[in-house]
Protein backbone atom coordinates (compact mmCIF):
# COMPACT_ATOMS: atom_id res chain seq x y z
CA UNK A 1 0.00 0.00 0.00
CA UNK A 2 1.25 3.36 -0.79
CA UNK A 3 1.87 5.69 2.18
CA UNK A 4 -0.64 8.29 0.84
CA UNK A 5 -3.33 5.61 1.07
CA UNK A 6 -2.37 4.72 4.74
CA UNK A 7 -2.24 7.38 6.29
CA UNK A 8 -4.80 8.52 8.87
CA UNK A 9 -7.00 11.32 8.27
CA UNK A 10 -4.94 13.74 10.56
CA UNK A 11 -7.34 16.67 10.76
CA UNK A 12 -7.25 20.17 11.98
CA UNK A 13 -8.24 19.27 15.88
CA UNK A 14 -5.83 16.10 15.88
CA UNK A 15 -3.15 18.77 15.22
CA UNK A 16 -4.51 21.08 17.61
CA UNK A 17 -4.03 18.76 20.07
CA UNK A 18 -1.00 17.39 19.07
CA UNK A 19 0.32 21.00 18.85
CA UNK A 20 -0.75 21.69 22.81
CA UNK A 21 0.88 18.32 23.41
CA UNK A 22 4.12 19.78 22.91
CA UNK A 23 3.40 23.17 24.00
CA UNK A 24 3.80 24.53 21.02
CA UNK A 25 7.31 24.34 20.39
CA UNK A 26 9.65 21.49 18.82
CA UNK A 27 10.22 18.88 21.54
CA UNK A 28 13.57 18.18 19.78
CA UNK A 29 15.00 21.78 19.10
CA UNK A 30 12.33 24.00 21.01
CA UNK A 31 11.40 25.97 17.83
CA UNK A 32 8.03 27.63 17.64
CA UNK A 33 5.90 25.81 15.27
CA UNK A 34 3.13 29.03 15.71
CA UNK A 35 5.00 32.13 14.23
CA UNK A 36 3.61 35.38 13.21
CA UNK A 37 3.51 36.30 9.96
CA UNK A 38 1.79 39.34 8.36
CA UNK A 39 -0.54 39.48 11.66
CA UNK A 40 -2.23 36.03 11.36
CA UNK A 41 -0.47 32.88 13.36
CA UNK A 42 1.01 30.71 10.82
CA UNK A 43 1.63 26.97 11.71
CA UNK A 44 4.41 25.72 10.74
CA UNK A 45 5.33 21.66 12.11
CA UNK A 46 4.34 18.83 10.66
CA UNK A 47 2.42 15.88 12.16
CA UNK A 48 5.47 12.62 12.16
CA UNK A 49 5.17 9.45 13.24
CA UNK A 50 7.79 8.16 15.85
CA UNK A 51 7.73 4.69 14.80
CA UNK A 52 7.82 4.95 11.10
CA UNK A 53 4.84 4.99 9.07
CA UNK A 54 6.94 2.54 5.68
CA UNK A 55 10.00 1.46 7.92
CA UNK A 56 13.14 1.37 6.04
CA UNK A 57 15.43 -1.80 5.95
CA UNK A 58 17.78 0.25 8.18
CA UNK A 59 15.02 1.68 10.76
CA UNK A 60 13.19 -2.20 10.71
CA UNK A 61 17.29 -3.54 11.73
CA UNK A 62 17.98 0.03 14.22
CA UNK A 63 14.18 -0.34 15.50
CA UNK A 64 13.66 -4.18 16.08
CA UNK A 65 14.07 -4.23 19.84
CA UNK A 66 12.32 -0.95 20.25
CA UNK A 67 8.99 -0.38 22.61
CA UNK A 68 6.31 0.65 20.79
CA UNK A 69 3.79 3.40 21.80
CA UNK A 70 0.89 1.84 19.44
CA UNK A 71 0.39 -1.54 18.11
CA UNK A 72 -1.16 0.91 15.27
CA UNK A 73 1.37 3.17 13.35
CA UNK A 74 -0.62 5.36 12.16
CA UNK A 75 -2.97 6.62 15.23
CA UNK A 76 -2.47 9.33 17.38
CA UNK A 77 -0.34 7.61 20.15
CA UNK A 78 2.61 7.35 17.38
CA UNK A 79 2.30 10.84 16.46
CA UNK A 80 4.31 14.11 17.33
CA UNK A 81 4.37 17.70 16.12
CA UNK A 82 8.06 18.35 15.15
CA UNK A 83 9.17 21.34 13.30
CA UNK A 84 9.58 21.12 9.66
CA UNK A 85 13.78 20.79 9.69
CA UNK A 86 13.36 17.65 12.55
CA UNK A 87 10.91 16.14 11.11
CA UNK A 88 12.77 16.12 7.53
CA UNK A 89 15.89 14.63 9.78
CA UNK A 90 14.21 12.40 11.66
CA UNK A 91 12.32 10.86 8.79
CA UNK A 92 15.26 10.62 6.61
CA UNK A 93 18.77 10.05 9.45
CA UNK A 94 16.84 8.23 12.35
CA UNK A 95 19.03 7.29 14.93
CA UNK A 96 17.78 4.66 17.85
CA UNK A 97 18.33 7.94 20.85
CA UNK A 98 16.29 9.89 19.23
CA UNK A 99 13.61 7.29 19.05
CA UNK A 100 13.97 6.54 22.51
CA UNK A 101 13.59 10.58 23.31
CA UNK A 102 10.36 10.86 21.08
CA UNK A 103 9.04 8.10 22.65
CA UNK A 104 9.48 9.24 26.27
CA UNK A 105 8.40 12.83 25.69
CA UNK A 106 4.84 11.33 24.39
CA UNK A 107 5.10 8.92 26.98
CA UNK A 108 4.77 11.75 29.63
CA UNK A 109 2.49 13.26 27.43
CA UNK A 110 0.15 10.07 26.98
CA UNK A 111 0.16 10.10 31.34
CA UNK A 112 -0.42 13.60 31.80
CA UNK A 113 -3.39 13.23 29.26
CA UNK A 114 -4.87 10.06 31.39
CA UNK A 115 -4.57 12.36 34.43
CA UNK A 116 -6.53 15.10 33.13
CA UNK A 117 -9.07 12.48 32.26
CA UNK A 118 -9.24 11.33 36.13
CA UNK A 119 -9.10 15.04 37.41
CA UNK A 120 -13.31 15.36 36.67
CA UNK A 121 -13.76 12.49 38.61
CA UNK A 122 -11.79 13.17 41.46
CA UNK A 123 -12.95 16.72 43.09
CA UNK A 124 -11.60 18.74 46.05
CA UNK A 125 -14.48 20.62 48.35
CA UNK A 126 -14.94 24.12 46.80
CA UNK A 127 -15.01 25.57 50.18
CA UNK A 128 -11.12 25.02 50.32
CA UNK A 129 -11.30 28.41 48.70
CA UNK A 130 -12.73 30.26 51.41
CA UNK A 131 -9.34 28.85 53.62
CA UNK A 132 -7.39 30.43 50.78
CA UNK A 133 -8.96 33.78 50.62
CA UNK A 134 -8.29 34.00 54.89
CA UNK A 135 -4.90 33.26 53.65
CA UNK A 136 -4.83 36.19 51.46
CA UNK A 137 -5.80 38.55 53.91
CA UNK A 138 -2.90 37.54 56.12
CA UNK A 139 -0.01 39.40 56.72
CA UNK A 140 3.36 39.47 58.85
CA UNK A 141 2.08 40.59 62.42
CA UNK A 142 -0.63 38.06 62.40
CA UNK A 143 1.04 35.55 61.36
CA UNK A 144 4.32 36.12 63.86
CA UNK A 145 2.46 34.95 67.04
CA UNK A 146 0.97 31.94 65.35
CA UNK A 147 4.13 30.28 63.63
CA UNK A 148 4.49 26.57 63.89
CA UNK A 149 8.17 25.62 65.76
CA UNK A 150 10.63 24.31 62.81
CA UNK A 151 10.48 21.14 65.74
CA UNK A 152 7.01 20.30 64.29
CA UNK A 153 7.89 20.28 60.96
CA UNK A 154 7.34 16.37 59.61
CA UNK A 155 8.81 16.90 56.22
CA UNK A 156 12.12 16.03 56.33
CA UNK A 157 11.59 12.00 57.00
CA UNK A 158 8.86 12.18 54.06
CA UNK A 159 10.75 13.63 51.34
CA UNK A 160 12.83 11.56 48.84
CA UNK A 161 15.97 13.02 46.43
CA UNK A 162 13.38 13.70 43.90
CA UNK A 163 11.98 16.69 46.24
CA UNK A 164 14.13 19.54 44.54
CA UNK A 165 15.87 21.78 47.09
CA UNK A 166 13.92 25.08 46.06
CA UNK A 167 10.86 23.47 46.52
CA UNK A 168 12.07 21.69 50.10
CA UNK A 169 12.59 25.44 51.07
CA UNK A 170 9.27 26.70 49.96
CA UNK A 171 7.05 23.94 51.58
CA UNK A 172 8.65 24.65 54.85
CA UNK A 173 8.46 27.95 55.10
CA UNK A 174 4.73 27.49 53.92
CA UNK A 175 4.56 25.08 56.99
CA UNK A 176 6.19 27.32 59.40
CA UNK A 177 4.01 30.24 58.31
CA UNK A 178 0.74 29.04 57.27
CA UNK A 179 -0.19 25.84 59.46
CA UNK A 180 -1.41 27.37 62.22
CA UNK A 181 -3.70 30.10 60.55
CA UNK A 182 -5.34 26.93 57.68
CA UNK A 183 -5.48 25.07 60.70
CA UNK A 184 -8.18 27.21 62.68
CA UNK A 185 -10.08 28.46 58.93
CA UNK A 186 -10.50 24.57 58.55
CA UNK A 187 -11.64 24.23 61.45
CA UNK A 188 -14.12 27.63 61.07
CA UNK A 189 -15.39 25.75 58.11
CA UNK A 190 -16.27 22.84 60.10
CA UNK A 191 -18.15 25.11 63.09
CA UNK A 192 -20.22 26.46 60.27
CA UNK A 193 -20.90 23.29 59.08
CA UNK A 194 -19.52 23.31 55.52
CA UNK A 195 -16.63 21.33 55.40
CA UNK A 196 -15.00 18.67 56.92
CA UNK A 197 -11.08 18.74 57.10
CA UNK A 198 -11.30 15.24 57.69
CA UNK A 199 -13.07 14.88 54.73
CA UNK A 200 -10.61 17.50 52.67
CA UNK A 201 -8.03 15.54 53.80
CA UNK A 202 -8.83 11.82 52.39
CA UNK A 203 -10.05 13.76 49.01
CA UNK A 204 -6.36 15.49 49.17
CA UNK A 205 -4.57 11.81 49.68
CA UNK A 206 -6.49 9.64 47.26
CA UNK A 207 -5.68 12.07 44.44
CA UNK A 208 -1.90 11.96 46.01
CA UNK A 209 -2.02 8.17 45.72
CA UNK A 210 -3.61 8.60 42.39
CA UNK A 211 -0.20 10.83 41.59
CA UNK A 212 1.78 8.01 43.05
CA UNK A 213 0.70 5.29 41.38
CA UNK A 214 1.30 7.34 37.95
CA UNK A 215 4.85 7.23 38.52
CA UNK A 216 5.06 10.72 39.25
CA UNK A 217 8.20 12.21 41.65
CA UNK A 218 7.72 14.53 44.26
CA UNK A 219 8.23 17.74 42.37
CA UNK A 220 5.91 16.95 40.19
CA UNK A 221 3.44 15.64 42.82
CA UNK A 222 3.45 19.17 43.97
CA UNK A 223 3.46 20.85 40.79
CA UNK A 224 0.56 18.82 39.53
CA UNK A 225 -1.34 19.10 42.83
CA UNK A 226 -1.09 22.41 42.74
CA UNK A 227 -2.63 22.64 39.71
CA UNK A 228 -5.52 20.22 40.90
CA UNK A 229 -6.22 22.85 43.88
CA UNK A 230 -6.89 25.60 41.44
CA UNK A 231 -8.80 23.56 38.97
CA UNK A 232 -10.80 21.99 41.67
CA UNK A 233 -11.54 25.35 43.69
CA UNK A 234 -11.47 28.66 41.50
CA UNK A 235 -8.11 29.51 43.48
CA UNK A 236 -6.30 32.03 40.40
CA UNK A 237 -3.57 32.37 42.86
CA UNK A 238 -0.54 29.79 42.11
CA UNK A 239 1.54 30.35 45.23
CA UNK A 240 -2.10 30.42 47.61
CA UNK A 241 -2.48 27.16 46.28
CA UNK A 242 1.12 26.22 46.53
CA UNK A 243 0.57 27.06 50.75
CA UNK A 244 -2.62 24.94 50.88
CA UNK A 245 -0.46 21.97 49.02
CA UNK A 246 2.46 22.41 51.73
CA UNK A 247 -0.52 22.30 54.63
CA UNK A 248 -1.90 18.97 53.52
CA UNK A 249 1.96 17.73 52.73
CA UNK A 250 2.06 18.10 56.69
CA UNK A 251 -0.95 17.06 58.11
CA UNK A 252 -2.49 14.58 55.87
CA UNK A 253 0.57 12.57 54.91
CA UNK A 254 0.91 13.41 51.74
CA UNK A 255 4.43 12.35 50.82
CA UNK A 256 4.35 9.83 53.58
CA UNK A 257 4.64 6.29 52.21
CA UNK A 258 1.50 4.58 51.69
ZN1 LIG B 1 12.72 21.07 15.70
Amino acid sequence: MSEKARRANVNDTVKMSLLCEVGGSCPLCRRDLVVKKKKNNVRVFDVAHIYPLNATKHELTILKDEELLSDDIDCEENFIALCKECHKIYDTRKTVEEYRQLVTIKKEIIKIKELSKLWDKQTLHKDISIVANKIGLLDENSTEKTMLSYDALKLSDKLDETFGFINQTKVSQFILTFFVPIRKALNDLEKQEKAKSTFICSQVKSYYVLLLMKDFNQDQIFEKMTDWFMTNTGITDRSKSEVLVSFFIQNCDVYSKC
